[in-house]
Parts: C-alpha cells; sequence; structure tokens
C-alpha cells in the first residue's frame, strides 16, 4: 500500500467543540493519524511519502472560489475581529437557515463563518488551511498515483473530509478529500469513477457535490441520519438529481448493528458499483464503525476490518483510500491498517489467480 501522509496534519489541532450546548475536548485529535502511521510503519506496510504539491486552481473542481478565499483568511480574519480571539478556536454560532439570505456575503467575519459551515463542532484554527491544504495534496497525490497505474494507494490525513460540502464545513471537514480524488481520476481520463463512504457517518458533503453528476457513482453505509449526523441528509430516498438521477444510493442502518448485516450491506453496495462499471473506487475510509467508538453506535470489531480490506479488493477496481472518521483513539491504528492490509493480501490473491 503506497501512503501519502499528511506531514502538516497536526498543525490542525482544535481545543474545543460544541456538543449539546457544552463546549467539550475535541474528538477529532492528533493522535488519531500518529495512531495509524504508527502501524503502518509497525506492519511495513508499503512506502510512505510527503504528497506532492498542487496549485489551489486542482480545488475548484470541487469547492467554490469563495469558500476557498474565506477559508485560506479565516484564522487572520477571525483574530481581526477581537484580538483577544487569537487564543480561541473559531466555532460559528449563526446561520442563514431557510428564509435567511445565502448568496449575500457580509463583511462580518463571524456571519461569514456561519455562512460557509453546517455546524459548531468543527474548530477552525491557526493551522487549519495549512494542514487542511496539505491534505488535499494528499488525496490528489494519491489519485495520480492510482490513474498512473498504481493497483491502490491511501490518504492518511486529517482533518478528515466528508461533510464538507462545495463550499462548507462542518463535522470536523474543511477540504472534502475524496472529492477531490474521485474528480482528479476523471480529469485524469477515467470515465467512471466510484465513492465508496463505509465511515459511520454519510458523508453529506461528497453526495452533494456529486449529487447532479453521472459520472462518480456515490454510495454510502452509515447510520441512520434520523439518529445520527449528519441528521439532514443520507436517507433511502436520495437517488441524485437531473442527470444524476440513479447515480447516488444510500445505506442507513440503525445504531446498534453488527458486522453481519454491516457486510451484507456490503455486498449490495458493491453490487451497484459493479452495475455502474466503476472503472476507479475511491474508499471514503471511516472506522468510527468500530464498537469502542466514541461517537458512534455499529458495533464491528478489530478483526472485522481485515475482512473488509478483503471484500474491497475482489472488486479488482483501482482504489484510493481516503482517511475519515474512527475516534477510539487506542484502536485506529489497527483497525485502520487491518483494512489495508486485508485489502493487500487479497490483492496478491486475486493477480495469482488472474
Ligand atoms: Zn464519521
Amino acid at each position: 500500500m503506497l501512503t501519502y501522509y499528511n506531514h502538516l496534519h497536526s498543525d490542525h489541532e482544535g481545543k474545543v467543540e460544541m456538543f449539546r450546548g457544552a463546549l467539550v475536548p475535541c474528538f477529532e485529535v492528533p493522535a488519531r493519524v500518529d495512531r495509524v502511521l504508527a502501524e503502518l510503519k509497525k506492519r511495513k506496510l508499503g512506502t510512505v511519502l510527503p504528497p506532492n504539491p498542487f496549485d489551489d486552481s486542482a480545488l475548484l473542481g470541487v469547492h467554490s472560489q469563495r469558500y476557498l478565499d474565506f477559508l485560506r483568511d479565516a484564522w487572520d480574519d477571525w483574530v481581526a475581529l477581537d484580538p483577544a480571539n487569537a487564543k480561541r478556536d473559531a466555532l460559528p454560532s449563526v446561520w442563514p437557515v431557510r428564509t435567511l439570505r445565502s448568496d449575500v456575503l457580509p463583511d462580518n467575519f463571524a456571519a461569514r463563518m456561519g455562512l460557509f459551515s453546517m455546524d459548531a463542532g468543527s474548530p477552525l484554527t491557526d493551522g487549519t488551511w495549512d494542514a487542511a491544504r496539505a491534505g488535499a495534496d494528499c488525496a490528489l497525490s494519491a489519485a495520480l498515483a492510482v490513474a498512473g497505474g498504481k493497483r491502490a494507494a491511501f490518504a492518511l490525513t486529517r482533518p478528515p473530509g466528508h461533510h464538507a460540502g462545495a463550499d462548507f464545513f462542518g463535522g470536523y471537514c474543511f477540504l472534502n478529500n475524496a472529492a477531490l480524488a474521485a474528480q482528479a481520476l476523471r480529469e485524469q481520463g477515467l470515465e467512471r469513477v466510484a465513492i465508496l463512504d463505509i465511515d459511520y457517518h454519510h458523508g453529506n458533503g461528497t453526495q452533494a457535490i456529486f449529487y447532479e453528476r453521472a459520472d462518480v457513482f456515490y454510495t454510502s453505509i452509515h447510520g441512520d441520519p434520523s439518529t445520527e449526523f449528519p441528521f439532514y441528509l443520507g436517507y433511502a430516498d436520495e437517488l441524485g438529481a437531473g442527470a444524476g438521477l440513479g447515480f447516488n444510493r444510500n445505506w442507513p442502518l440503525p445504531r446498534g448493528s453488527g458486522f453481519e448485516v454491516w457486510h451484507a450491506t456490503l455486498q449490495q453496495a458493491l453490487q451497484g458499483i459493479a452495475e455502474f462499471d466503476a472503472q476507479a473506487l475511491v474508499v471514503s475510509l471511516g472506522v468510527d464503525t468500530f464498537a469502542g467508538d466514541p461517537v458512534a453506535g455499529f458495533t464491528l470489531q478489530t478483526p472485522d476490518y481485515l475482512q473488509v480490506g478483503k471484500t474491497l479488493a475482489q472488486t479488482n477496481l483501482p482504489t484510493v483510500f481516503v482517511f475519515e472518521g474512527g475516534y477510539a483513539v487506542a484502536e485506529v491504528g489497527v483497525n485502520t491498517v487491518n483494512v489495508l492490509q486485508g485489502f493487500d493480501q487479497q490483492a496478491v490473491v486475486n493477480k495469482e489467480s488472474a
């Protein structure tokens, strides 16, 4: 497994997030990626490289210019709003819901932050842009490696990406790494790209970015949004729109679901990808499906992740893995690398029997 590691990930380190009226310590911490990197090195699972640098224009296939401008300058604008803010994480506190206008760009920074966000759980810090930007480079590097003939590559990065939309952050996510990888594969000439999202939470940002497109098929297995974040998207009746109708498929499962039902659902999701006749696969790899995860509700066990990797390799598709959630810090490294190792093992078997 070729890994592109975000060497700047720890520049993004939020202090607190808003949870049901309280400011609580962040679940999305640098140790998550440190654990995965340590496990990769322990098992000697392929090469670990820094990302190749890409120009900001490489992000415009997924994100809007005004959102990128906002995100790049956000920390400086936050401190300019009040010098005392330099010691505080930036969190939004006002949003333009429904009848309020989202077409105007207010001068007030707190108002702009609300315009470009979906929750108050995603602190924006001094290093958020640099970390997210290097993460995007990891996703783009992995996509180009796979487009160039690698069987698979892994973007090991945080903050995660799948909740980030074309013009908003939220759910700990700022730039949508999986969407950037899929778009890069398209621009490299692959005509049909599938995104499989196996994070516990629905990837609302990724779905929205490709919802009206027939060239990128999005399918996700996740906790039922009627009880689980992100609540407002991820239902089974969301099938795509316009030219994209039929190219979106959601598999919400009840909180408490275990590996047997989860894996059977994975087989169904993969059947959809096969019917789409995908030429490449992007996997939003979250391991917050683990039983011990503090912010999720499925009951997968550590050995199950080896089987997940094997099942994914049976698609025989060139595959980009993008790291998403997984907040049981002590187990996140073993669980994530189990998926990658299971994939590599099955890929060898496939090659020998081809
Ligand atoms: Zn998640």
